[in-house]
């Protein structure tokens, strides 16, 4: 069965199978039916790998957002009063079914994105537990009853859905930060206009559609869910923003980005959500298990290539094992492969967009000029597409470009530091504060490093911390309220209190 919005003909599927390729929705949705752009223009999709295009895709502008608003709107007071229970069944469907299609939507990852199919696979089931956690989450949203303290009357606090929200995701992780958003979003009750990043639009398309055939099959409004993708992101936002029938921004993308929507957000005191950028510093002290902090470091550097706001974008090291570390790490580079994530045995895909390769190129020479030693890559491969060398660097200023911005490629730079303090002072000399990895067995450390090192997350001889179940985000520059755990559903609910 072809489903609706399908294209008829793909331009280049070598890396995505026929049968997915044929159902993979390239317009915008918009109360239950995919439909083209009012404009009837059309944006290309390119693989990175191979700089080919993939698709054409209904290129949203200001109508056609306007109209998911009014889809999103008029689905609103039905949604809310679904039963709990529903809702809940609904996502617990949705979740089925993402999980029953996980290799269909890992190739769809890997075509777009570029990352390798394992990655693919994991970032599919990442994103699916999100959508079993809010489905779970749906019939657990509680209130409070209680004698007010003057023992004169009676209190209750009641949650509803804040309304319709729209949601703005970026390319890295184009399964997981749409289930993220839309699946707590649907557990309270809001409908959803969502705006996927503009280069890897294919994913939440898919993901949508299955969404909408949920809904349809059970007899509810199916403008809870609107998908409009744009080349022109200002003009979906934008429309939206003015409008007061939107209730809720929530955005993951740069933090420049999140600063100028917080900006027009604030004409109609929007209830906001910024899951924006990040510089992790990775913490290795003298008294580390080293395999074990090589192997984090690996997970939490190369991880989309680099690509990640969660990457180890510092390598802080303390000097007694700063040498034996940077040696381990190169031989752990040496190892990895770059191709094309469909290639078997790929373990490093391509960036994601030529300038994304250039810029990285460019901070790793600036950083090469000012002294740092580069101890693997540090040059691209010899083959089409948008790759970079698994890059690691000692020796490095931490006042370099390379140290204070986001790399987002697959470039690991070494800075060492002498004591505690040293190296919490540098972990914290950064305007972001979205997560920090520590490698250390004492545990009173632990706890110290716990209060001292301002982030919003610390993994702990860990390089991976995200989980539906724990509240994912940042302080400082890194964002503004969370996604995951009890928390993240708290984001799209409103509180009345009455008093009795
Ligand atoms: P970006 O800010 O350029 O784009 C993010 C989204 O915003 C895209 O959909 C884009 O089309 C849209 N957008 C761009 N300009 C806009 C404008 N003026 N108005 C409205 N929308 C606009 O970010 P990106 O390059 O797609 O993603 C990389 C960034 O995202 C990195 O900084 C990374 O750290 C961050 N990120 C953060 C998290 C998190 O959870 N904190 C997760 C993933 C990525």
């Amino acid at each position: 069965m072809r489903l609706p919005g399908a294209r008829d003909t793909v331009r280049m599927t070598t890396s995505l199978p026929p049968t997915v390729a044929a159902h993979v929705p390239t317009e915008i949705l918009v109360d239950g039916s995919w439909r083209p752009a009012r404009s009837g223009r059309t944006f290309e999709v390119a693989d990175p790998a191979t700089t080919q295009t993939l698709f054409d895709v209904a290129d949203g502008g200001e109508q056609d957002a306007l109209d998911a608003l009014t889809a999103a709107d008029g689905a609103s007071a039905e949604w809310r009063a679904v039963a709990p229970r529903q809702r809940a069944e609904l996502l617990r469907a949705v979740f089925e079914t993402i999980t029953a299609r996980t290799e269909d939507i890992a190739a769809l990852v890997t075509a777009e994105g570029g990352k390798p199919l394992a990655e693919s696979r994991a970032e599919v089931a990442y994103a699916a537990d999100y959508v079993r956690w809010y489905s779970e989450q749906a019939v657990r949203l509680d209130g409070l009853a209680r004698r007010a303290p003057s023992g004169t009357n009676h209190q209750l606090v009641l949650r509803r859905p804040v309304g319709p929200a729209l949601l703005i995701t970026p390319w890295n992780f184009p399964i997981a930060m749409i289930a993220r958003k839309v699946a707590p979003a649907l557990s309270a009750g809001c409908p959803v206009v969502v705006k996927p990043a503009q280069l890897t639009p294919l994913t939440t398309a898919f993901v949508a559609e299955i969404i909408r055939a949920e809904l349809v099959e059970r007899g509810m409004p199916a403008g809870v869910i609107n998908v409009v993708p744009s080349s022109s992101a200002r003009s979906v936002s934008g429309p939206l923003l003015a409008d007061p029938r939107l209730r809720k921004l929530s955005f993951t993308g740069s933090t420049e980005v999140g600063a100028s929507l917080l900006k027009l957000a604030s004409e109609h005191i929007l209830r906001t959500s910024m899951e924006l950028g990040g510089n992790a510093p990775f913490l290795v002290f003298d008294d580390a298990d080293l395999d074990d902090a090589v192997e984090g470091a690996v997970a939490a550097k190369m991880r989309n290539a680099g690509q990640t706001c969660v990457a180890a974008n510092r390598f802080l090291v303390q000097r007694g094992v700063a040498d034996e570390f940077t040696t381990r790490l190169t031989a752990a580079f040496e190892r990895l492969v770059v191709g094309h994530g469909a290639e078997t045995g790929t373990t490093v895909g391509p960036l994601i967009e030529k300038s994304a390769v250039d810029r990285v190129e460019e901070v790793v020479a600036q950083a090469a000029d000012a002294g740092a030693r580069v101890r693997i890559g540090g040059d691209r491969p010899d083959r089409p597409g948008y790759f970079y060398n698994p890059t690691v660097l000692d020796r490095v200023d931490p006042a370099l470009r390379l140290v204070t911005e986001e790399i987002f490629g697959p470039v690991a730079p070494v800075v060492t530091f002498g004591s505690e303090a040293e190296g919490v002072e540098l972990a914290n000399g950064t305007p972001f504060g979205l997560v920090a990895y520590a490698y250390t067995r004492d545990v009173a450390r632990v706890l110290r490093l716990a209060e001292s090192v301002e982030t919003g997350m610390l993994g702990v001889n860990r390089g991976m911390v995200s989980d539906a179940s724990a509240p994912f985000g940042g302080v400082k520059a890194s964002g503004l309220g969370r996604e995951g755990g009890e928390a993240g559903i708290e984001e799209y609910l409103e509180t009345t209190y009455v008093a009795l």
